[in-house]
């Protein structure tokens, strides 16, 4: 997608801070970081959304996963850390290349309070 903002950083025509690039993934620290630790892991195929994933998706989706669970221990987040993939204007989602937020580092308050 040429007008993606993701699809430039990966192609280093945005500039970014670059945690990790295989084949497949991409993942640079978030301009804006919630947490002491906030970077986002994308695929390089530009898939707008989780609302745009089928079947022919399920290996990448799990290497996704996989793959967040490794950078986050190896950026210090052995004690643990977030997760959020927001989904579509009713989720939130600013940018629309798909993008798995990783967060963690200091507190990390509940994300749904019940009270
Ligand atoms: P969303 O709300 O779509 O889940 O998250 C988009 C995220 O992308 C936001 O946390 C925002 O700070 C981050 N972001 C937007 N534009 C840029 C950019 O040009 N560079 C970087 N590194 N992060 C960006
Ligand atoms: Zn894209």
């Amino acid at each position: 997608m040429s007008d993606c903002i993701f699809c430039k950083i990966v192609r280093g025509e945005i500039p970014c801070r670059k945690v990790y690039e295989d084949d497949e993934f991409f993942a640079f620290h978030d301009i804006n970081p919630v947490a002491p630790v906030h970077f986002m892991l994308i695929p390089k195929l530009h898939l707008a959304s989780l609302q745009e994933v089928d079947a022919s998706h399920t290996a990448l989706l799990g290497n996704m996963l996989l793959l967040a669970s490794r950078l986050a221990k190896e950026h210090g987040l052995g004690n643990g850390f977030r997760t959020v993939i927001n989904t579509g204007k009713g989720g939130g989602q600013e940018v629309l290349h798909l993008h798995l937020h990783v967060i963690g580092g200091g507190h990390i308050p509940p994300m749904v309070r019940r009270d």
